[in-house]
């Protein structure tokens, strides 16, 4: 068969020549995808199944019906796959079947379960450039989800796609060649036609899909990046995947305006959401998330990654998440409705695929089901988001009823072998299966009455796939047998027949059964398609459910872990009384959490700077401001006694190097690159929290970096953020001298007996001096040498300052250069 010249062989080269060479060929023969050549050595051993070789051809084989955890396997190893089906009946067929590749399945494009991970998109990205604008769209196909955004910042776009962390992108071989740092994400960067990212054509691909005469609509006519990198992903994935796109609906514009920036640094240093691949530690997801569908649980991922910016909407959650606490009932009752609803937008792309099965079809009808009680309970609310989603939510009382009526209770995983239909919904498959079901009991009886007839106790009826229904007799008393019995197959100790009058009932059951198995597809297919064509309604529901799951656990948490509603503000004040660090007094052995309060604006309390020894709590308390400003920001309630919020416009993170190796990027290099953006960035609205800069270089640099850079943050007006500054470099406690806006804590510590005990309250002022010669002396070290380093450290305190009380370290020697600020001043 694998012979080279057979016409089935060279109908297997045509095809895999039509192919990209990297892509795996699954050709069907009969009950399995056979690979073959290169493809089956190379997936052999990933898929843990034997190779072996027919005419010096090296092939291996899957099982068609379970071919999705084969091809599971290959995705995760970063294969792409083509499934090549007979798209002919064999039997109907003269020579050869005739054979097409029907999907290809790539990392980035798939819609099975076993691969995909509930909780998060599986995004394929496309990026392209025009000029100095970047584009980049995110095509998730087993939601339908598409977004596009544009930015002319490179970091930013890096950024997006970091947090987006995509399974695959596609761009043009210009950007590809320039090594866009993508490669670091563990990213498959598949090949693309270029064509297919210029505008014209890609603003066609996508006028054409969505069935419009411009795209006017969606906010992206003549946006020439974002159309570029959004029309090149609809055409990678329909015309060179081969896929369905029916289910994609729209696409929408992610704007940066009215949220809550942060870089991928950022989110990582405040452990917002685990890393894809990396062991996640806790992050605040994991306290957050008591989700209780696919749909929230991705939508929640979304909030706390992409906070937001503007009052009213931030207000509108809060307003929703305290509606939902005021009512306990209330909020139980929605959980109770939200656990019967399954991923309704992961099911209808599968449906509109043609993949599914009618376990899906029942799964998105009991989802459906639930919306009436959802709707209901959220109508009334005294909120209008909660009113609103409501609002959204479509019911589809139709579908709901055809499809309980329609499919059979617990229908099998095949569709094409019958059992899916439910009795009574069809006349005719009832009694085509009535027919079949008279012709087993006819079998059954017939096997007695051949038994009395006969005097042949041991006669059975039995079937089998080469002889369809016979007769079996045991070898000693095959001699008994009447003699029009024909003998068909004599074994070791049976003898098997069949009789004329056996035949005929067998095609009766045969044809009955194989016409109503036909029936059923067909019907399951009507079936189907009445629920594709609600597709649209059905993905707007899933949003509104997506959002009102979301906003019911943030209820939950607030009421669980004693959150409180935080006063959002226009004016540039955090204050913050008996505020608490989210994940830290999560962990289960973890120390009664200590709150602090907080207090920044942009005049007396602008750069609060952090002193105390090590493992005092500076690293946690920092954090802790900047995590509940974006737990704010993204509609949740803080964990805090009291908290009025500012706006912020973004947060900016920056840990030195040897707090951060966790993410092996611990060269000093990396630690400047951040802070310069940082100074670049940032706003009077801006949010920084530094931990430690300037620890990865020696002291005397450290310390001078970290001083000047206190400085611009202090005195350029441009920036004048409010700035969290954690530091162990003692000498930056003197900056308040000099600076109105800068205040000093410390994070308190005792003696006790020969212990160090860390009270992990901050307090104003600088940390106490003396405290590393007192943990030289509870180390034993010398009375002498105790009361030696005390002098020296006396005479190191009288040199630091000047005649004028000034620091001495503060001291300039030429005058600054006129900075962006004062020449601003100048100009006006
Ligand atoms: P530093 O940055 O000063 O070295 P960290 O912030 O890393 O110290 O804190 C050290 C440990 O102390 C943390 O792992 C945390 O468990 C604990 N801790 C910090 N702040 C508090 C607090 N307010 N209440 C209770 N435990 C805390
Ligand atoms: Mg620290």
């Amino acid at each position: 068969m694998a012979d080279a010249a057979t016409p089935m062989m060279r109908q297997y080269r045509r095809i895999k020549g039509e192919m990209s060479p990297d892509v795996i060929l699954f050709f069907r023969l009969g009950d399995f995808y056979e690979m073959f050549f290169e493809d089956a050595k190379a997936a052999a051993p990933i898929l843990d199944i034997a190779l072996t070789k027919r005419n010096d051809v090296p092939m291996c084989g899957v099982p068609f019906h379970a071919v999705d955890s084969y091809l599971a396997k290959l995705i995760r190893a970063g294969r792409r796959v083509a499934i090549c089906d007979q798209v002919e009946d064999a039997s109907a067929s003269k020579g050869i079947v005739r054979r097409e590749v029907t999907r290809i399945v790539t990392p980035g494009t798939v819609v099975e379960d076993g691969v995909l991970d509930s909780s998060r998109h599986n995004f394929l990205a496309s990026v392209c450039r025009v000029a100095d604008v970047f584009g980049l769209a995110l095509l998730d196909l087993s939601t339908g989800l598409f977004t596009a955004e544009e930015t002319q910042d490179a970091s930013a776009l890096l950024d997006s796609l970091e947090r987006a962390a995509p399974s695959e992108c596609v761009m043009p071989s210009a950007l590809a060649e320039e090594g866009l740092p993508v490669a670091g994400m563990a990213v498959r960067v598949a090949p693309c036609e270029d064509w297919t990212f210029e505008y014209e054509t890609a603003r066609e691909a996508l006028v054409r899909h969505f069935r419009v005469h411009s795209l006017e609509g969606f906010g992206c006519e003549g946006r020439r990046a974002m159309v570029g990198a959004a029309g090149a992903a609809l055409h990678y994935v329909r015309e060179d995947l081969r896929r369905q796109t029916g289910h994609i609906g729209s696409i929408r514009i992610r704007d940066s305006a009215g949220f809550l920036l942060m870089d991928d640094a950022t989110c990582g240093n405040l452990d917002l959401v685990g890393r894809r691949g990396k062991e996640g530690g806790p992050d605040l997801l994991g306290v957050l998330d008591v989700t209780k569908t696919p749909m929230g649980g991705r939508e929640l991922r979304d909030w706390l990654l992409r906070p937001l910016a503007s009052l009213d909407d931030i207000t509108a959650r809060h307003e929703a998440v305290e509606a939902l606490c005021a009512e306990r009932a209330l909020l139980n009752e929605l959980g109770g409705a939200l656990q019967d609803i399954r991923d309704m937008e992961r099911l209808i792309a599968r449906i509109g695929s043609g993949g599914a099965n009618a376990r899906d079809l029942v799964a998105l009808g009991t989802s459906l089901a639930a919306l009436p009680g959802l709707k209901g309970m959220v109508e009334g609310a005294p909120c209008g988001l909660l009113r609103d989603l409501g609002g959204k939510m479509i019911l589809l009382p139709e579908l709901v009823d055809l499809i309980g009526r329609a499919i059979a209770d617990e229908p099998p995983i095949t569709v094409k072998e019958g059992g899916v239909i439910a009795d009574g919904y069809d006349d005719e498959l009832d009694k085509l299966r009535d027919a079949a079901r008279e012709g087993r009991k006819w079998l059954a009886e017939y096997q007695v009455s051949e038994q009395e007839r006969t005097g042949i106790k041991t006669i059975k009826v039995r079937h089998n796939r080469v002889f369809g229904y016979y007769i079996e007799v045991s070898k000693g008393q095959a001699d008994k047998v009447p003699e029009e019995y024909i003998r068909k197959q004599t074994l070791v100790n049976a003898e098997r027949f069949i009789t004329p009058e056996l035949k005929e009932y067998e095609n009766r059951i045969i044809g009955a059964h194989e016409k109503s198995v036909a029936l059923e597809y067909e019907l399951f297919g009507r079936v189907r398609d009445a629920a594709v064509r609600e597709t649209a309604h059905i993905q707007e529901s899933a949003g509104a459910v997506a959002a009102l799951d979301v906003l019911r656990a943030l209820a939950d948490r607030a009421l669980a872990l004693g959150y409180v509603r935080p006063a959002m503000t226009a004016g540039d004040t955090i204050r913050i009384k008996g505020g608490r660090h989210p994940i830290v007094e999560q962990m289960p052995d973890a120390e009664r959490f200590v709150p602090n309060d907080t207090e920044l604006d942009c005049l007396g309390n602008q750069l609060a700077i952090i002193t105390g020894p090590n493992m005092a709590g500076k690293s946690t308390y920092i954090r802790q401001v900047a995590l509940i400003v974006v737990m704010a920001q993204m509609g949740s309630f803080v964990p805090a006694d009291e908290a009025e919020m500012g706006l912020v416009d973004r947060v900016f993170t920056r840990v030195g190097a040897s707090d951060d190796l966790a993410r092996g990027r611990s060269t000093f290099m990396v630690e400047m690159q951040e802070t310069a953006n940082i100074l670049n960035n940032a706003t009077p609205r801006s949010l920084i929290v530094l931990d430690e800069i300037g620890r990865g270089t020696s002291t005397f640099d450290g310390i001078s970096i970290a001083w000047a850079v206190a400085e611009h943050l202090h005195n350029n007006e441009a920036v004048k953020a409010k700035t969290l500054f954690a530091t162990h470099y003692h000498e930056l406690t003197d900056l308040a001298r000099t600076m109105e806006g800068v205040k000093n804590y410390n994070v308190l510590a005792r003696e006790k007996g020969d212990r160090v005990v860390f009270l992990r309250k901050i307090v104003p002022g600088g940390a106490d001096k003396s405290y590393g010669i007192q943990v030289a002396r509870l180390a034993g070290m010398p009375g002498e040498v105790i009361d030696r380093a005390k002098e020296i450290l006396a005479n190191l305190e009288e040199g630091e300052f000047g005649e004028t009380g000034q620091p001495k370290i503060a001291k300039r020697r030429k005058e600054p250069r006129p900075d962006d600020s004062q020449l601003d001043l100048f100009a006006r």
